[in-house]
């Protein structure tokens, strides 16, 4: 046992393996190197990890807009065609 080594040691959520942080802030985003979740630093002393969702959700959101819009231009192309 030595506390020369000042990493933080945190645990992921989604199963269980040790994540080292050199220097964690509150709100900051790891990738667990096991499972490749991403996650979201909510407590630094002890340290406490939590899934990141919200940039997921984000993502997501965006991404279905995005292709909402790109099936609507398709549709109106198929119409415009119909005309000639
Ligand atoms: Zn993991």
């Amino acid at each position: 046992m030595s506390f020369s080594n000042k990493k933080e040691v945190g645990f992921c959520p989604d199963c269980d393996s040790r994540i080292k942080l050199k220097s964690p802030r509150l709100g900051q985003k790891v990738t667990c190197h096991a499972c490749g979740t991403v996650l979201e630093i909510i407590g630094t002393s002890p340290v406490e990890l939590d899934w990141a969702f919200d940039e997921g959700l984000d993502f997501d959101e965006l991404a279905t807009k995005l292709e909402d819009k790109k099936d609507r231009n398709a549709q109106r192309e198929e119409k415009d065609f119909d005309l000639f």
